[in-house]
């Protein structure tokens, strides 16, 4: 938008509803709010290519202010981008069309925390960490610890269908959430049924969470808790193969243990990664088992787990690499283990039966090193989120020297995400286990849904029917 009298006229307007130190026109501000973790703006600003920015930055405190600021957008025919910590690796927050960014940092208060329930609530701009700590003072946690928690926000976790390191045994985000309020495109603030589970129709809340802020903007979240645990214990073993790691972990679930976590790294990924982060001398696929809870339960647990992977000749290393693991699990994702400009690399989870998800592993292995061979394109896989019915592929590609040209640089990225991601669905799979889709993956959103996906753009255009809902994600079509 250009910086004109209509320019003006919203910008005071923005005023009137979150206060003149509440809305942001600054341009490094701006510059900033223009991309989060995907590679490909970073890509484009590291080259020196134009991004597109947002037009303002507002900070409000409460659903009625972002109710007024969704009005006024509809008014106006411009997007809305609601913004949570930006630690999204999809694009999700990147305002690929300007418009106003929603940044929900300000609504940051916890409600309530019943302790006889355990459950909270608590707006959606409260840090993740923040929160956790805030909880474990009661004896409580929340026990969603992705990664990024440092950076993330409880709206964030949702709307993006988050998953934790102790996702096996707590569930991801949508198994957590008991109920919501959200700021619809209209303005009209709504809330879903108290609880999940019901026989009231069909529940509408799965609908808000993993839409990524194209359904509205998600300004309250009562989630679960779970008491601290009394005893959190860990082992580890080494398989020669992948696949026995993948038996052992099948049967665990299957017989419906409740392991807090399961983390198997395929033989690339343990030789390299594993020993340069952990400085741990494997050969073979190296799995870290984690149970936690009363003891009792925890020890009986850990012994069949045991038994289980040694019937499947897993090599028993000791509780100590285990231990290890957790105090350093999220150094693989920071300097100086992480990946980041000039290499290029991205993340091309996917989650299936367990029927399907060697084949998965197989196929994208293959893919990634055969077709992208003249650029020595690297794989590595772990398996760190289990179901009762199968298990997510933590894989990566690496490329250490890619094209330098912006242009070539994001035709190669696409190539390599196009068949990665069809490699995927082909057998089994879908886009993604737990970063969202955003704009990085919106474009095989069709091929993944097949004839459903006129009706989820049906639900999306009468949601939402001028489209201002942040467009150009999820793969919808962008109305103006
Ligand atoms: C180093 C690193 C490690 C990571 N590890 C993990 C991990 O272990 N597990 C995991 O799940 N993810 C991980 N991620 C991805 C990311 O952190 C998660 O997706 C996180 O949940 C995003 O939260 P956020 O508050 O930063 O959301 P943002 O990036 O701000 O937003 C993400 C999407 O949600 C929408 N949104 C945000 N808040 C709202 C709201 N209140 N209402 C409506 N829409 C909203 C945005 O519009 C956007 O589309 C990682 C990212 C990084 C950089």
């Amino acid at each position: 938008m250009t910086e004109n009298l209509l320019f003006s006229i919203i910008k005071n307007e923005l005023h009137d509803i979150v206060g003149y130190e509440d809305v942001s026109v600054r341009e490094a501000e701006r510059l900033v709010y223009s991309l989060d973790f995907y590679l490909v703006p970073q890509i484009w600003m590291d080259r020196h290519q134009t991004l597109q920015k947002p037009d303002f930055i507002v900070f409000p405190e409460s659903s009625e202010e972002v109710s007024r600021i969704h009005k006024l957008a509809k008014r106006h025919g411009i997007p809305v981008i609601p913004y949570g910590g930006g630690t999204g690796s999809q694009g999700g927050v990147v305002p690929l069309y300007g418009g106003i960014i929603i940044d929900l940092k300000k609504m940051d208060r916890i409600i309530k925390i019943d302790e006889k329930s355990l459950t909270v609530t608590a707006q959606p701009g409260i840090n993740g960490q923040h929160l956790e700590w805030a909880l474990n003072k009661k004896g409580l946690t929340l026990a969603h610890y992705p990664a990024s928690e440092y950076g993330a926000t409880l709206g964030g976790y949702v709307a993006a269908r988050g998953s934790g390191t102790l996702s096996t045994k707590y569930g991801k985000a949508e198994d957590m959430v008991l109920s919501m309020e959200v700021v619809l495109a209209s303005g009209e603030i709504i809330r879903t049924l108290p609880v999940p589970n019901h026989a009231c129709g069909p529940g509408f809340l799965q609908l808000f969470i993993g839409s990524e802020g194209t359904l509205g903007t998600i300004t309250e979240i009562t989630i679960r808790l779970d008491p601290m645990p009394a005893v959190r214990r860990f082992n580890s073993f080494l398989f020669e193969d992948v696949r026995q790691g993948l038996e052992a972990g099948r049967r665990i679930m299957t017989q419906r243990l409740h392991p807090c976590v399961i983390r198997l790294y395929d033989s690339s990924s343990s030789e390299r990664v594993v020993k340069r982060v952990l400085d741990l001398d494997v050969k073979g696929a190296f799995m870290v088992v984690g149970s936690d809870g009363d003891q009792r339960f925890v020890d009986l647990e850990m012994q069949i787990i045991h038994e289980i992977c040694t019937e499947l000749n897993g090599k028993e290393l000791g509780s100590e690499p285990g231990e290890h693991w957790w105090k350093h699990r999220y150094d693989f994702y920071f300097p100086p283990h992480s990946l980041m400009l000039p290499e290029m690399f991205g993340t091309i989870e996917t989650t299936a039966t367990y029927d399907k998800i060697y084949n998965i592993f197989k196929a994208k292995q293959k893919v990634i090193t055969q077709d992208f061979k003249e650029w020595g394109a690297d794989y590595m896989a772990h398996f760190s989120h289990w179901f009762p019915w199968g298990v997510m592929i933590y894989d990566r590609f690496l490329i250490t020297k890619p094209p330098q040209d912006p242009d070539e640089a994001l035709q190669l990225h696409t190539e390599i995400w196009g068949k990665a991601a069809r490699a995927s669905l082909k057998h089994g799979g879908v886009l993604n286990d737990h970063h969202g889709i955003g704009f990085k993956l919106g474009w095989l959103m069709n091929e993944l849904y097949g004839t459903a996906w006129p009706m989820m753009q049906d639900i999306k255009d009468a949601l939402d029917p001028s489209g201002m809902m942040n467009p150009g994600k999820l793969g919808f079509i962008r109305r103006k």
